[in-house]
């Protein structure tokens, strides 16, 4: 990341608020945060502290109360947004859930197909085209989810909790998959996960949350030479990262 390099998003002094039965509930307070092109960047925070509310906000999902979100360039970044439940389409099969963004583009069917099956291959799911997600774990649905987000080649990658509901060692190899699909792809992503270990093995940069209304109390950079694997996280440099994260969320 070059000194000089201007930020893909930046987002200053945001504010959102939701007004509810008891008034106005504070989400976000005074949020500043850059995000350059290219960078894998995680967000710890509390429950509550208003990391999906920033990823809405991202995505054009909510308005501002405070503060604004600015796009660098002149067209609005494609963005896309994973949850922490992979959301398919329970009529379509795995292939026809990853070609349907590109469908709704308008993209020809015999291109969406390949460039589906080429995804397909990627996040380890070969053989698996014509089954319906209902016969999928959970693992298997968030690589379609994932499958479908890539397809869409996003300027921006919002992943909010993507591997929450997952068991820990399923979770464990999604996040080394996930960190072989970003080297390759290279797209900026914001990543909201509750994982230390996993946010140091994938970011360029940590940023924690305080509890609600949310701010950032430490943006933090990780150092780490890349390319990554998995061994890194027995290392002292990641001890001692881990130990800076854990003291800052409290
Ligand atoms: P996090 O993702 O960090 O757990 P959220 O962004 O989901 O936190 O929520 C932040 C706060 O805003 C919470 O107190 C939540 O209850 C509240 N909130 C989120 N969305 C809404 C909404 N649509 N209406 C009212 N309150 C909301
Ligand atoms: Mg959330």
């Amino acid at each position: 990341m070059g000194e000089e390099q201007k930020p893909l998003v930046q987002v200053s002094g945001l504010g959102m608020n939701f007004s509810g039965e008891n008034g106005e509930l504070e989400a976000l307070d005074g949020v500043d945060l850059a995000l350059y092109p290219q960078e894998f960047v995680s967000l710890l925070g509390p429950s509550g502290s208003g990391k999906s509310t920033l990823l809405r906000g991202l995505a054009g999902l909510l308005t501002p109360t405070a503060g604004e979100i600015h796009f660098a360039g002149d067209k609005l970044p494609q963005i896309s947004l994973v949850f922490q439940d992979a959301n398919l389409m329970p009529w379509r099969t795995v292939i026809e859930n990853i070609t349907l963004p590109l469908e709704l583009n308008g993209v020809p069917p015999a291109e969406a197909q390949a460039r589906a099956q080429s995804w397909i291959d990627q996040v380890g799911l070969k053989g698996f085209e014509k089954n319906w997600p209902r016969e999928l774990s959970g693992g298997m649905a968030q690589r379609v989810a994932i499958a479908r987000s890539l397809i869409q080649e996003p300027d921006l990658l919002l992943l909010d909790e993507p591997f929450g509901a997952l068991d820990a060692l399923t979770r464990e190899k999604m996040a080394g998959e996930l960190l072989r699909l970003w080297q390759a792809s290279r797209t900026t992503v914001l990543m909201v996960t509750h994982s230390i270990s996993e946010a140091i093995l994938l970011s360029d940069r940590v940023v924690v949350f305080s509890s609600r209304p949310g701010r950032v109390v430490l943006d933090l950079p990780v150092k780490l030479p890349r390319p990554r694997e998995e061994g890194v996280r027995y290392t002292p440099e990641f001890a001692a990262l881990a130990r800076t994260l854990r003291k800052a969320i409290g």
